[in-house]
């Protein structure tokens, strides 16, 4: 019973207390539970099979683990005549028990630990709720269910209109390998489907789903994305990701490659050639460094990936040319000719992923991974970066990427929950 501290002089007692309201509730609970199980016994009264009453056979001791607390019930089975020789009784309360758990529990477990570690969780579901003693491998083992059930959800069928196109946003986030796997680190797969009204979160690890393919091909569904709607796949320069999102749709994907990773390798070539033009004594003539350096970004950024090119052997060559000069001038031009070289081989390996971007931002489609950037950061780095000094297992990686996409989505919350876990 609890004993409620009146006190005589106000002393910031007022109102009921924490450990009061968890006292009170998992009574309530126990006494809420108790109720529900003699309904549904009593609503079970006739046999299946020949349709007379059943008496009770026994009891038996199930546990089941709640949000309000873990209580050990006294579950009536039944049994009928006509049963004899056919195995035993009937437990009406069976399909209730087979988890021990109730979905809130296991949903909010899953949720606290893909954004906490699984020690945080247990302590934030201790602090908060008159739950069971918690442990992280209990938080790591129910998250890894519902993670299970995540990525083998059939979506609901979404009716979208099917004129607007369905954008991808897909890259890659490094996590620290644990020492067994024999290497440093582990890739997860993390990105974000965008149409004109809705969003999808989504993370995987290639080395532990059991089906990359088919699970971004229900992430795709989801959306309700159909064969005759146009995807477009933006990513950096790794062929591997956007290949991905081709195989699980099945071919028509239109890769671009992201503005951001070719403007930053411009950047550097600006610069290189600008140290260039700096040095002292420089032989040659500035404005045919100048010229072409200073048009690169407009003509990549209207598509006009031929003329840039032409610019770019220019640039090259000119800087080989300088690079046989005295060593003030050698040591900037080979600087500028290795960035010209490197931003040119990106864009040959990418030929087919350019785009007219400036004709894409005016019309505010989207031409940057920005949004995919964010996943990495709110998927991997948040939860399993390097500064988190944890160590994963490809299945952990796996699992907590998934729970954590459907947890910043909203789709483990429990009032929104749109999978039975
Ligand atoms: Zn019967």
């Amino acid at each position: 019973m609890i004993s409620f501290n009146l006190p005589g002089r106000y002393h910031g007692d007022l109102g009921l207390k924490l450990e009061h309201s968890k006292t009170l509730l998992a009574q309530l609970q126990l006494a809420i539970i108790q109720h529900q199980i003699e309904e549904i016994s009593d609503a079970s009264l006739s046999c299946p099979c020949c349709g007379r009453t059943m008496p009770i056979h026994d009891y038996r001791t199930r546990v089941i683990d709640t949000l309000f607390g873990r209580f050990p019930l006294r579950v009536p089975r039944r049994t009928c005549s006509c049963r004899r020789g056919k195995g035993g009784s009937l437990s009406p309360l069976a399909q209730v028990f087979r988890d021990r758990v109730t979905p809130e529990l296991k949903l909010l477990q899953a949720e606290l630990g893909a954004r906490h570690s699984f020690r945080e969780a247990a302590r934030i579901l201790e602090t908060f709720l008159p739950c069971a003693r918690q442990h992280n491998t209990t938080v790591r083992n129910r998250l890894s269910k519902v993670a299970k059930v995540i990525a083998d959800e059939t979506p609901p069928v979404c009716e979208s209109q099917k004129s607007h196109p369905l954008t991808v946003f897909i890259d890659g986030a490094h996590v620290r390998c644990r020492p067994e796997y024999q290497k440093r680190h582990l890739d997860v797969v993390v990105g974000k489907i965008e149409t004109h009204d809705m969003c999808r979160r989504f993370g995987l690890s290639l080395q532990a789903a059991a089906s990359p393919v088919s699970q971004l091909r229900r992430d795709l569904d989801a959306l309700g994305w159909d064969e005759r709607r146009p995807i477009t796949v933006i990513s950096d320069g790794d062929a591997a990701l956007p290949n991905l999102i081709r195989n699980s749709a099945c071919g028509k994907v239109r890769h671009i490659l992201d503005w951001w990773h070719i403007s930053m390798r411009v950047k550097h070539v600006e610069n290189a050639i600008h140290g260039l033009l700096q040095t002292k004594n420089f032989p040659g003539e500035p404005v045919t460094f100048s010229r072409p350096a200073e048009s690169l970004r407009w003509n990549l950024w209207h598509g006009k990936v031929q003329t840039a090119g032409t610019h770019l052997q220019w640039l090259m060559d000119d800087c080989a040319q300088l690079s046989k000069r005295e060593p003030t001038v050698r040591d900037q031009a080979q600087r500028a000719l290795s960035r010209c070289q490197f931003l040119h081989s990106y864009l040959a390996n990418n030929m087919g992923s350019l785009t007219n971007y400036g004709w894409r931002y005016r019309r505010g489609l989207p031409i940057s991974t920005s949004r995919a950037e964010g996943c990495v950061d709110d998927i991997g780095n948040a939860r399993m970066g390097k500064r988190r000094r944890m160590r994963w297992s490809p299945e952990g990686a796996h699992n907590v990427a998934v729970a954590r996409a459907a947890a910043l989505d909203g789709r483990l919350s429990v009032s929104g929950a749109t999978i039975v876990a």
